[in-house]
């Protein structure tokens, strides 16, 4: 693996509300193999040019028990918004695992993305941060059909095992839930699909679904996606174009009626889906404190 060295691991969240109640990002690793054909962090906007290779931060440990012991707040440390936390090479490195270590030691709280099962290796470190702060699991899952995947996310585990580990978190009594997004215009935006995602998540006993209902077309990305899209869908890549043009937020065409539809769906199953009840609702054992100029 590649190194590079990092002057700063955490850095401050600019609106948690908007996104899990996060009070810091954090990025281990930059790049990732899971190769999802749709993925914002190749963006030009990130500067990666090999996304594909996996590099680490020599010094990212150092760093972040530095960051850790000088921060008065303990809020929520996000692993993995940029890049999966158990990507293929965190198996060997576990710098991942050791970042957790650190938060348990400094009783922060944390939040991670992530479509690994490798992250049941980490069970027992989560039970122990989760009695003296608030975690937060979000496994990311776009389709329920394992063959779509496959082909959308072709290095990542079946949606059918990630369910699983939905399933294994909550049986282990860790917040966790679904994290559905993107969602593909003309590929994944159907009612059957958001339906059966919410029906197994219901199954897996997740606490919450939550989506945007729609994807981001930066530069690269774009290119990149398109080129693979059409090796499915011959042409699709044509009517992406026709109907977005050159914007970068691609909604479905029935935007209104899917995300109508998905709400219900959550309700009717007595699952979660707003941001804002979702953050109280995995907060309240540890309800967040006035953080003004704490940071
Ligand atoms: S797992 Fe996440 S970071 Fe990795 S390629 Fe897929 S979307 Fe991108």
């Amino acid at each position: 693996m590649d190194y590079i060295r990092t002057k700063t691991i955490m850095t401050k969240s600019e609106n948690g509300k908007l996104w899990f109640g996060i009070d810091y990002h954090m990025n281990l690793y930059r790049g990732c193999n899971y190769g999802c054909i749709y993925c914002d962090s190749r963006s030009e906007a990130y500067h990666i040019v090999n996304f594909e290779k996996i590099v680490s931060k020599v010094n990212a440990l150092e760093i972040l028990e530095e960051e850790l012991a000088s921060k008065q707040y303990k809020g929520v440390v996000s692993f993995g918004t940029l890049s999966d936390p158990y990507n293929e090479k965190e198996k060997k490195y576990k710098i991942t695992r050791k970042a957790l270590e650190l938060i348990k030691k400094y009783e922060f709280g944390v939040s991670i993305d992530t479509k690994s099962d490798l992250i049941l290796r980490d069970m027992d470190l989560l039970k122990e941060i989760q009695k003296r702060n608030n975690v937060i699991i979000k496994i990311s899952i776009t389709t329920y059909d394992d063959n779509l995947a496959k082909f959308l996310e072709p290095n990542v585990i079946s949606s059918s095992k990630r369910f699983e580990v939905l399933n294994t978190l909550r049986e282990n009594n860790i917040y966790a839930g679904l994290l559905m997004m993107p969602i593909l215009p003309f590929v994944t935006d159907t009612k059957e699909n958001i339906q059966k995602c919410i029906q197994l998540a219901k199954e897996s006993d997740a606490k919450f679904v939550y989506t945007k209902m729609g994807m981001i077309l930066g530069k690269r990305v774009r290119e990149y996606y398109f080129q693979n899209i059409d090796r499915l869908y011959p042409g699709l890549s044509q009517d992406y174009e026709s109907v977005y043009e050159k914007r970068n937020v691609c909604n479905p065409l029935k935007y209104r009626e899917l995300l109508e539809f998905f709400v219900n769906e959550c309700n009717r199953n007595h699952i979660l889906c707003d941001m804002s009840e979702i953050i109280s609702d995995y907060k309240k054992k540890f309800p967040v404190k006035e953080q003004i100029s704490l940071f």
